[in-house]
């Protein structure tokens, strides 16, 4: 296919692909999906090789959340029945993220839910982030708290995190149809103010929450424009409990087609398989490694994912490798501009004055927006640009079989999955 021989040469040149590039991506029939993998596998591997980044989770803070994100089991009113606790103690954080590192993680995320810290609860995570600094040598720490207030970056960044995570989840266009208690703006500004104090910016999206094709890629381009050195990619849980529950929108197929847009987008940039991958991607999960160079190990903030083991069989059956402490994650190019402050080198993204983790995120269900259906109207514009396409397949059965509420590991008197 020309259009894959062109995605591939740019996404070597680490050159923005056109947008109308991009959804033809996602419009990609499933006869065509292996050699889509295969372009963008080419990508992934000239970038990142065959390397597996592991990352872990842990939720310093579970449930409870005044957000009303509707994508996430931790929203106010959600009757998802997860486990709900305020701060652990940093020996107890550094005990959860412990099992991670033993597990083969090379980064602990630390996760609270909320609006965001008060400076008292930066000072907690602070402590946290000594505790399994001291605990756990070399590790990297992501801390994903919400949105930040002027000085909690820099504080953070001098307590010793690494990275802050905080998503755009969706298109600007249609944010607030998912959430009304902030707003696409703060987000972008706590990415900003994360990069301005040397974090490494985490920022990704949730797919499967009734989007067009047009909006994945709206916010798969903002992300570049953003320019983080990483992206986790969610595919929504619908968690029972909450708005988005009926939101079964995903194949397999669809969300490997994903992937590929984003890493034809994104090149040289650690594309994280996150949130939503054995739920929707299933028994396909090990060729989505072909796509994304980095996942979480083991369990999520509210589920549970499958057994750690089986995440390292998984890697080392497919021909990948899990990614040492001793290795850098990112291109030379996108490292030596994080060391010195200044932008990852995207060619067409922009460095600007310089994001949430697991599929916590937020939205209210646009009825109808679905794969495989008509768009609603705020899309309708946005159809005209460019086809906007459902995916070949149709929508999937809900698969709530495959939802585990999260019951060991932080939080609990059960050993954690790793
Ligand atoms: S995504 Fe974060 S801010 Fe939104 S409801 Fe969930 S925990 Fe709260």
């Amino acid at each position: 296919m020309d259009l894959l021989t062109t995605l591939v040469d740019k996404g070597l040149r680490r050159e923005l692909p056109t947008r109308e590039e991009a959804l033809a991506v996602l419009a990609t029939p499933d006869d065509d999906l292996l050699d889509v993998v295969a372009a963008a596998g080419k990508v992934r591997r000239r970038w990142f090789g065959r390397r597996v980044k592991l990352n872990y989770l842990v939720n310093l803070k579970s449930g409870l959340c005044p957000e009303d994100c509707s994508y996430c089991s931790q929203r106010l009113g959600s009757k998802a029945e997860i486990l709900k606790y305020t701060w652990l103690k940093p020996e107890q954080a550094s005990e959860a993220a412990a099992a991670g590192v033993a597990g083969g993680a090379k980064r602990v995320c630390i996760v609270a839910s909320g609006r965001g810290p008060t400076d008292r609860d930066v000072d907690r995570v602070s402590q946290t982030i000594a505790a399994i600094k001291e605990q756990n040598e070399g590790v990297e720490v992501c801390a994903c708290l919400g949105l930040l207030s002027d000085g909690q970056a820099d504080r953070l960044r001098a307590a010793g995190a690494d990275a802050y995570n905080h998503n755009l989840n969706t298109s600007e266009a249609t944010y607030g149809d998912i959430t009304t208690t902030h707003t696409y703006a703060d987000r972008v500004a706590t990415v900003h103010q994360a990069q301005a104090a040397g974090l490494s910016a985490c920022s990704g999206l949730i797919a499967g929450m009734g989007e067009s094709d047009a909006d994945l890629v709206d916010v798969v381009f903002a992300l570049r424009a953003l320019d983080p050195d990483s992206v986790p990619v969610n595919f929504l849980i619908p968690f029972e409990g909450t708005p988005l529950a009926k939101e079964w929108n995903l194949t397999p197929q669809r969300a490997l087609r994903i992937l590929a847009m984003v890493r034809f987008v994104c090149p040289d940039v650690e594309v994280r398989l996150a949130g939503g991958r054995e739920v929707h991607l299933r028994s396909m999960q090990p060729l989505a490694l072909h796509l994304a160079n980095s996942i979480f190990l083991g369990d999520y903030l509210t589920s549970e994912g499958q057994a750690g083991k089986d995440d390292l069989a998984m890697i080392a059956d497919a021909g990948f490798e899990v990614e040492g402490t001793d290795t850098s994650t990112l291109p030379e190019h996108r490292a030596d501009a994080l060391a010195g402050g200044g932008c990852g080198g995207h060619g067409g993204g922009g460095c600007g004055p310089c994001g949430d983790g697991d599929a916590a995120a937020e939205p209210a269900v646009r009825a109808g927006a679905g794969a495989g259906t008509v768009p609603a109207p705020a899309d309708e514009a946005r159809a005209e640009e460019a086809p906007v396409t459902a995916p070949a397949t149709p929508a999937g059965e809900a698969r709530t079989d495959l939802v585990s509420v999260r019951r060991r590991g932080a939080g609990t008197e059960l050993p954690p999955n790793a």
